[in-house]
């Protein structure tokens, strides 16, 4: 059984105690301001996929880790992907470690839907700081670096090392990124006893602490059909295929969400089945609509997340 060691808590009570600019905020002290400066310009650094600007990021970070007074280090699993791996060393190094970690890279924003630039990292009247990866999770790599930051200038120093990682490609599988980090031999060298990850983002100075996360599984489904022209109506058509599978999908998603609408089970403890991709037809250049031809194929991709998966044909028939 692993004992949270006097560090961790420590460090949670930093992290608690970091406060997050929430609607109606009062005033902050100077150190407060300069903390949430910080925050804002890790958020001005596009970062979101396809083509997330890793230079930048890892960039941002290491000269917020020479600032604090960590040893860091880049590593590159995969090229122009680096992974920012900083580190506190205890007073027992040969003590098992902790380890804090943290993705660099975000999902996609469309900046015509959002109220500001999603990477212009505005705040309002109220405080509040609108960005693509505020939550998701640069807030989580910022208050590692703040808490860490106050612990060294009160003068605390850890018995056991503290590590953080700052990894890339996180909202894409983390093949390039977590992936080979946890089978290298510099992730074997840190000798890991406790790993504290991203959660659930928190609109109160409270956060809760899984110990569990889910697995996640891409199911890419096809569904082909009869293709004629637009005009008309078939039978058979790929369009009605697709819909068997995401009546089922439905089905099955409303039947895991009732459970946690009810109370009975935690998000946690349930299947999530979300449909994140679909395509179909045939792009015009001349129109701003397909071309009128019933497409033959229709192409939709459905994230599963769960604890663990038993494959059976029979999920869409
Ligand atoms: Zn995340």
């Amino acid at each position: 059984m692993l004992h949270l060691p006097v560090t961790v808590f420590t460090l949670f009570l930093m992290l608690l105690s970091f406060h997050s600019p929430t609607a109606g905020a009062a005033s902050f002290s100077q150190q407060e301001e300069e903390q949430i400066e910080r925050f804002q310009r890790y958020l001005r650094i596009r970062t979101a996929h396809p083509n997330p600007d890793y230079a930048a990021a890892a960039a941002f970070l290491l000269a917020e880790a020479r600032s604090i007074g960590l040893r860091d280090v880049s590593l590159e699993f995969a090229a122009g992907k680096p992974l920012v791996l900083l580190s506190w060393i205890g007073s027992d190094p040969s003590l098992p470690s902790l380890l804090l970690n943290s993705h660099m890279d975000s999902v996609p924003a469309e900046p015509s839907r959002w109220l500001h630039p999603p990477f212009a990292a505005v705040r309002d009247a109220e405080g509040r700081i609108f960005a693509r990866g505020a939550q998701d999770d640069k807030c989580i790599a910022v208050q590692y670096l703040e808490a860490i930051r106050n612990l060294k200038a009160s003068g605390f120093a850890p018995l056991r090392s503290i590590h953080v990682s700052l990894v890339p490609d996180e909202e894409i599988g983390g093949d390039d990124g977590a992936a080979k980090f946890s089978a290298s031999e510099q992730f074997r060298e840190l000798n890991i006893g406790f790993m504290l990850d991203e959660g659930q983002a928190s609109p109160k100075d409270e956060f809760r602490v899984f110990y569990a996360d889910r697995s996640p599984l891409s199911l890419i489904v096809t569904a082909v059909g009869a293709p004629g022209h637009g005009s008309r109506m078939y039978d058979g058509g790929a369009m009605e295929n697709l819909m068997d599978c995401v009546e089922a999908a439905a089905k099955f998603r409303a039947s895991q969400f009732d459970q946690v609408k009810h109370g009975s089970k935690a998000n946690s403890e349930v299947i999530s089945v979300n449909p994140v991709y679909m395509k179909a037809g045939t792009p015009s250049s001349t129109v701003s609509h397909s071309v009128y031809i019933f497409p033959l194929e229709f192409c939709m991709i459905l994230v599963l997340k769960a604890h663990s998966f038993v494959f059976s044909s029979k999920f869409c028939s």
